[in-house]
């Protein structure tokens, strides 16, 4: 599914984000990357969906070359990629459904994604969606409403609601207390076991890493 081959990542500042990196990640997989803060966790993860450019080597994503896609090409990479972040990233003025409905907009034209116009099924996928993290009941809320851990899940919920194959999460329940980590963390494990999601997820405790990863790969910071 994931394929790092020889990659580096250099800073335009000069600061080393990655050297040398060399994994494969199969489809299913629950992989938690850990290490200390600086590591280059998040420089790892955002090049798998490339939210930023390489200096070196190359990354293949569901069998085509990330790196290298242009186009049309980059685009449909990235639909099948479903990104989780720490401050969750939803609207917060947008009622919790369209924040779901978001996750539908790479499958749409721009102008009716402009004036909101999404089809039916789109919704019954937003509400299934909602139904698998348990917050059906939620979908009509403004997203700024929910506790940090509802947040979280409405994001997950976007992603599945992207129909995504992979889901990327960097540190998603850094800002979370233990029992809302664990519902968090119990959400993403349900549906990389139902639905078959291969997850990265990048994360700070090593107990909760234990706990859910099928793998853990462990970054150091580099020395140049
Ligand atoms: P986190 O705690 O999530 O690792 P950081 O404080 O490392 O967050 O980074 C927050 C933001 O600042 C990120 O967008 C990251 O890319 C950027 N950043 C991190 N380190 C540097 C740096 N040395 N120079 C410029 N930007 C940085
Ligand atoms: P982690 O997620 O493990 O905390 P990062 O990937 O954020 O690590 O950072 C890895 C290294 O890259 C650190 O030295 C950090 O300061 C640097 N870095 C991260 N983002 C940026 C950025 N936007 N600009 C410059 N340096 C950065």
């Amino acid at each position: 599914m994931i394929e790092f081959k020889n990659v580096s990542k250099v800073y335009p500042n000069g600061a080393r984000g990655l050297k040398n990196i060399n994994i494969k990640i199969e489809k299913g997989e629950f992989v938690v990357v850990v290490g200390l803060s600086g590591a280059g966790k998040s420089t790892l993860l955002r090049s798998i969906n490339r939210l930023h450019e390489v200096s070196n080597g190359e990354i293949i994503v569901g069998g085509k070359s990330i790196t290298k896609a242009q186009g049309t090409d980059l685009y449909r990479i990235r639909r099948d990629i479903g990104m989780i972040f720490q401050h969750f990233n939803l609207v917060k003025r947008s009622s919790v459904m369209r924040n779901v409905l978001s996750g539908r907009a790479g499958y749409h034209s721009t102008w009716k994604m402009v004036l909101g116009l999404f089809p039916k099924k789109d919704k019954e996928l937003a509400i299934q969606a909602l139904k698998r993290v348990n917050m059906p009941e939620k979908a009509y809320i403004r997203a700024d409403q929910l506790s940090g851990g509802q947040q979280q899940r409405v994001s997950i919920a976007r992603a599945l609601a992207q129909e995504a194959k992979l889901i990327l999460a960097d540190e998603p329940v850094a800002s979370l207390d233990p029992l809302t980590t664990k519902q968090v963390m119990d959400d993403l494990q349900r549906v990389n076991q139902e639905l078959g999601i291969t997850m990265v997820v990048n994360l700070h405790f090593i107990d909760v890493a234990r706990k859910y990863a099928t793998r853990i790969i462990g970054l150091r910071r580099s020395r140049f």
